[in-house]
């Protein structure tokens, strides 16, 4: 006889803080579906209602620092989330709610994914929005997730080579974050190397660590950095330090790379 489990209360609770993109192909559904597969129990908060499928993004209606205020406040009253994680923060207000939010209810540490456009080019994060999650919110985190354009931008650097990842890793470490991880997927030039490889740099508290995998064609896979973050701050929820954390999200990625299916114009993550 099939019987429907009971509830594991003992699954660690994890929130995200994103932005909701109904085609379920980033943010809060794939951040959802991530932490179900990494055995966390999801609690989310909407930053934003995107408008958007697998062709683009037509558009966004914020959230503001009350109605974020408002949905976050009843979650961690009732359940203490073992682990945050941050998506897309489109507004200062919404910047500067969600840090007073980890400082009022003496929240973990976030691992943030600085999400500031889409693949397609629609601006997620406004510039002002850009500036105060440098100041604000990256001092409080455990671990700041960008990609080498996101890190160009934020570092103001540009990003050549595996140097210039580590110098901007150290660079965003000194201008306040405790950890860094640098995700080398769109290094330029690496895709011709024999063999293709992918390199990912962590900077935690100045002990740098390269992370070298196949290098493996997204063909459009939209969300990757939303799942990437996702599977490493459920790792954390459950005891794993920053390193293994990240190694096993980036295992979770690269499978969920080869196993997607395809859904619309784009590649769907296929789930658990
Ligand atoms: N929409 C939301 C709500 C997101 O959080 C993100 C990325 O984090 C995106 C869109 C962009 O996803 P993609 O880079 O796959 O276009």
């Amino acid at each position: 006889m099939n019987t429907i489990a009971a509830p594991h209360t003992e699954q660690p609770v994890v929130l995200t803080i994103s932005g909701f993109d109904p085609s379920g192909g980033a943010g809060t559904i794939a951040d959802i579906k991530t932490f179900i597969h990494f055995g966390c129990r999801p609690v989310a908060a909407i930053t934003s209602l995107t408008f958007q499928n697998s062709h683009g993004v037509f558009g966004a209606t914020h959230e503001n620092a009350a109605s974020l205020r408002a949905q976050i406040l009843p979650i961690v009253e009732e359940f203490r989330p073992a682990a945050v994680k941050t998506g897309m923060l489109p507004t200062a207000e919404i910047v500067l709610a969600v840090a007073q939010l980890i400082r009022e209810e003496h929240l973990l540490a976030p691992v943030i994914d600085p999400v500031l456009r889409s693949s397609s080019g629609f601006t997620l994060m406004e510039e002002d929005a850009a500036a105060l999650l440098l100041r604000e919110l990256m001092p409080l985190a455990r671990v700041i997730t960008p990609n080498i354009w996101e890190a160009e931008q934020l570092a103001g650097l540009r990003i050549e080579n595996e140097e210039g990842m580590r110098d901007a890793a150290s660079s965003l470490r000194d201008m306040g974050a405790r950890a860094v991880l640098i995700k080398g997927g769109h290094l330029p030039g690496q895709k011709s190397e024999e063999p293709q490889q992918a390199i990912d740099i962590l900077n935690d508290g100045g002990q740098v660590t390269s992370f070298r995998g196949e290098w493996i064609d997204t063909q459009g896979l939209r969300g990757t950095g939303c799942i990437l973050s996702s599977a490493m701050a459920a790792c954390l929820a459950r005891g794993m330090d920053l390193e293994a954390a990240v190694r096993l999200a980036k295992q979770f990625v690269s499978e969920t790379l080869r196993n997607a299916s395809t859904l619309g114009q784009a590649r769907g993550y296929a789930g658990t």
